[in-house]
């Protein structure tokens, strides 16, 4: 079942296209990451999933189904820092959360043990750090115990143990059962915590589907010898390599990460009679592996 299938959505505000033809689907069960820089349509299509804006045209369903506040009642959401009251505890303002949701009142002892605050639940919330106040917000989107979570840039603005708890506790909400689809810009937090990934730049969906596949960082081994040419083709089709290239000094092997082993390329080289003058691993980074995709796609 698809948590959520949006198809051919565009938004735009006056003159500016936030988003264009954006189609894709959520399948149950994963943490999808919505990924793109600052201004790239993030929040707008968060907030078309959730009611809170129209779409220019186009359409969406969630649970497979024409979306209703019933299945609205079903997501938990986190959009900005929300407005707890300072002066009052953990407890307290699930309550008044609970009361406006109007929904989860009997749930606040649990999900403040889920989201680890339960120590510190008759503390007031001005005595939190950040990544309390955000647990207690991730705790906040759990009254009722919806099915879906949706967090928009969930570990913005958090100090690094702040961002480690949230990825954290995200992750476990997921293997408790919970679909997640959140907003992010940070390539490594999608690759850390994320199973399935829509890139999104400048409002267009650059490509979609797992993070495995999308996000996949490479080994490449520069290999080189007198003769190029026939290093060039005795290495054609060698074991693993996804790709194997020439450049100006070398031929370049690519290998999915962790794969490539420099002896027995060295070995298979030197038993097909050719002695290597060169031999190197280089690894290619999420970070160019990101701006290849974005360009090749543009
Ligand atoms: P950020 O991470 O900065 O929030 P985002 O990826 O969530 O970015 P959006 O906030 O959805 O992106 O913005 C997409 C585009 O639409 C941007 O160019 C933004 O300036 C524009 N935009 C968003 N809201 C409005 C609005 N209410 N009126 C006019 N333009 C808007």
């Amino acid at each position: 079942m698809a948590i959520l299938t949006v198809e051919n959505l565009h938004k735009h505000y006056g003159p500016i296209q936030a988003l264009k033809d954006v189609s894709f689907s959520v399948p149950s069960g994963s943490v999808f990451g919505i990924l793109g820089p600052n201004g790239s349509g993030k929040t707008t299509l968060l907030g078309i999933i959730l009611d809170v804006l129209k779409a220019s045209s186009g359409s969406y369903k969630l649970f497979d189904e024409a979306p209703s506040h019933l299945h609205r009642q079903q997501i938990g959401t986190l959009l900005e820092t929300p407005n707890f009251y300072h002066y009052l505890n953990a407890v307290q303002n699930l309550r008044i959360a609970a009361a406006i949701k109007q929904r989860g009142k009997s749930d606040i002892n649990k999900v403040l043990e889920l989201v680890n605050l339960e120590q510190r639940k008759f503390s007031k919330f001005s005595t939190y750090s950040l990544g309390m106040k955000q647990r207690l917000a991730i705790a906040s989107s759990l009254l009722g115990d919806p099915e879906v979570l949706v967090f928009d840039e969930p570990t913005n603005g958090l100090d690094p143990v702040g961002i480690a708890e949230t990825r954290e506790l995200i992750k476990k909400l997921n293997k408790a059962g919970k679909t997640i689809i959140m907003a992010s810009h940070l390539l490594d937090e999608v690759e850390k915590v994320c199973s399935h990934v829509a890139i999104l730049q400048k409002g267009t969906l650059l490509t979609h589907g797992h993070v495995d596949e999308i996000l996949v960082t490479e080994d490449i081994v520069e290999a080189g010898a007198a003769d190029l040419p026939k290093l060039h083709s005795l290495l054609q089709g060698y074991a693993g390599a996804k790709k194997v290239q020439r450049s100006e000094q070398h031929v370049e092997l690519s290998f999915t990460q962790g794969t490539a082993t420099l002896e027995a390329l060295n070995q298979y080289c030197f038993n097909n009679g050719i002695t290597l003058n060169h031999l190197r691993l280089r690894k290619k980074s999420l970070e160019s592996k990101f701006i290849e995709l974005t360009q090749k796609l543009n």
